[in-house]
Order: C-alpha cells, then sequence, then structure tokens
C-alpha cells in the first residue's frame, strides 16, 4: 500500500462509521508516528512472526493503543491472510475486529477484557478451562479458526487490576506460549515495577501524534471527502484537541458537512466557538464529541 491509498475504498470494504472510516486500522496508516520506535519495532516483530507472548502498550489516553491492538488482532485473527504483516480488513474476523455492525458474527472474533470490568478470576477462568470467545479460538479448530495465525488476547486497563493480582495472571499467561497477550495501561506508575522488570523489552510506549502527522492525516480525511482543508485550519483542529487523534476525527465530521469545498481556519474556529477579538480565551476549549 503506498501513501497515497491510504483511507480510500473505505465505505466499499463496509467502514461505515465516519469515525472508524478514519480511525487507523493498517500500520501506515498511523500518521504522527514516525518517531515512535516503538510502532517501528511492533511492526517489525509482527512481520517476522515473532511477537512476544506478552506485550504491554503504554501511553496516555487517545494515544492509539486501542487501534493497535485491533491493528493486532486482525493480523494473528484474519482468516485471509495474505499480508505478513496485517489483516486484509475484509474477512468476517477483520470486521469484526474493527466492528464492522454488519458482521453478522460479531463477537466471536474479539477476545478482549477490561480491568475496570472484568476481575482477574473471571480472566483466569477463561484462560484455564476456556470458556466464552476464548475457548473457541483455543480449543475449537473449526475452519474458520484454523486459517488464522494464531490468538491476541487484549486486556486493557491493566492497572486498574490490583498489583497482587497482576502478578497472578502475568505468571499463569506467560506459560501460554499458542496466545499473545497485549497488556494495555494508561497509568505505568500504577503497574507493579515487577512486573515491568519482567515485561522487560517488551513494553511499547506511545505518546500522542505530532502536530504534523495530524495535519497530514486531516488533510487526507478531508480529500476523501473531496474537500480541501487549510494547513493552518488542520494545525488549529490538532492544537484544540490536544493531539487527540479521536477528537480530531470528531471535528473533521462536523467540518465535512459544510457545503463548501474549502474548509477555512474561520470555519474551525467556527467550530471551537474561537472568538478571534478575544483571543486571549482560546486555548482551554475541550472538545467532546464522542
Ligand atoms: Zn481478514
Amino acid at each position: 500500500m503506498t501513501t497515497d491509498n491510504r483511507f480510500t475504498d473505505r465505505e466499499a470494504l463496509g467502514f461505515n462509521k465516519f469515525e472508524s472510516r478514519y480511525r487507523p486500522f493498517w500500520w501506515e496508516e498511523y500518521c504522527g508516528y514516525d518517531s515512535s520506535q516503538s510502532l517501528h519495532r511492533l511492526r517489525r516483530l509482527v512481520s517476522k512472526d515473532e511477537l512476544p507472548p506478552v506485550i504491554a502498550l503504554i501511553g496516555p489516553p487517545g494515544t492509539g493503543k486501542t487501534s493497535l491492538g485491533r491493528t493486532l488482532q486482525a493480523w494473528a485473527f484474519c482468516q485471509q491472510p495474505v499480508h505478513p504483516d496485517r489483516g486484509c480488513g475484509t474477512c468476517n474476523a477483520c470486521r469484526s475486529i474493527r466492528r464492522d455492525p454488519a458482521c453478522h458474527r460479531s463477537s466471536e472474533w474479539r477476545v478482549e477484557y477490561d480491568g475496570a470490568n472484568d476481575s482477574v478470576d473471571y480472566i483466569n477462568r477463561e484462560v484455564d478451562h476456556g470458556c466464552g470467545n476464548l475457548s473457541r479460538a483455543l480449543f475449537q479448530t473449526n475452519e474458520e479458526f484454523a486459517s488464522t495465525r494464531g490468538v491476541v488476547v487484549v486486556i486493557d486497563e491493566f492497572h486498574r487490576i490490583r498489583n497482587d493480582q497482576q502478578e497472578k495472571l502475568l505468571k499463569r499467561i506467560e506459560d501460554l506460549d499458542c496466545i499473545n497477550f497485549v497488556l494495555m495501561t494508561t497509568h505505568k506508575d500504577k503497574i507493579d515495577p515487577a512486573i515491568l522488570d519482567r515485561l522487560a523489552l517488551n513494553c511499547f510506549y506511545f505518546n500522542d501524534p505530532s502536530i504534523d502527522g495530524l495535519k497530514e492525516h486531516l488533510c487526507l480525511i478531508a480529500n476523501r471527502n473531496n474537500k480541501k482543508l487549510e494547513a493552518d485550519g488542520a494545525v488549529l483542529i490538532a492544537q484544540q484537541c490536544k493531539q487527540k487523534m479521536r477528537s480530531c476525527i470528531s471535528a473533521m465530521k462536523e467540518l465535512c458537512l459544510t457545503n463548501s469545498e474549502t474548509i477555512t481556519k474561520s470555519d474551525v474556529e467556527e467550530l471551537f466557538g474561537i472568538v478571534q477579538t478575544n483571543s486571549d480565551k482560546t486555548g482551554d476549549i475541550d472538545v467532546a464529541f464522542i
């Protein structure tokens, strides 16, 4: 895939919602992460089929960890794996992982837990005895699962699990060589230091995408909607959204509804309620579309 092909044909592929059309799904779509060694390292490991059994994605909210989890799941679960490092995007598994509501077997391909809602006992029980989606993925060798590369289990908000429980879970899952676990956290300081030591090189750190990267991404979104976004307007969106990809995409959803072909900086100022004569107040406007 070349740069020019990013985010094309998304509707034809079944990415129906605006937000899902422009959220990164394939590696080259993570605009603004050029300086992220973690992203490059992860992609290298995946392309050589050397993803460690347990990895941790660490970074503030909105830095693409959830999207990356889906990129990894699609790579592993894809039923038509034709690329060494990514899912096809169109098979049942890929469509389910990227939340396509038209996918009729949606839940079966997701193996995700949330440290805030799912107890360690519950996760351990699934790991030990196999039930629910994990069971299907691990213990059933039907045609659909047989064609996949493996199983990637995502545990979000890992820091919400108590420290002693984190250790209990990690000990258990380290022994499972047939599954890759992706632990995600926004609070490295709440992870047991002993666990961080054990994960060592398998921690991957993410920060907000760069303004330049977001600018490129937003201009690309405008282009895919047959519009032109002024560069200073794109920078303003990135700044107002505090460099959070999700908020930026929501802002673009609104801006692409305008009738004019060009989205100007003043369109952006209007959206964010920026009064030019009182520019002192422009820095603290929050966006909460989704
Ligand atoms: Zn696929």
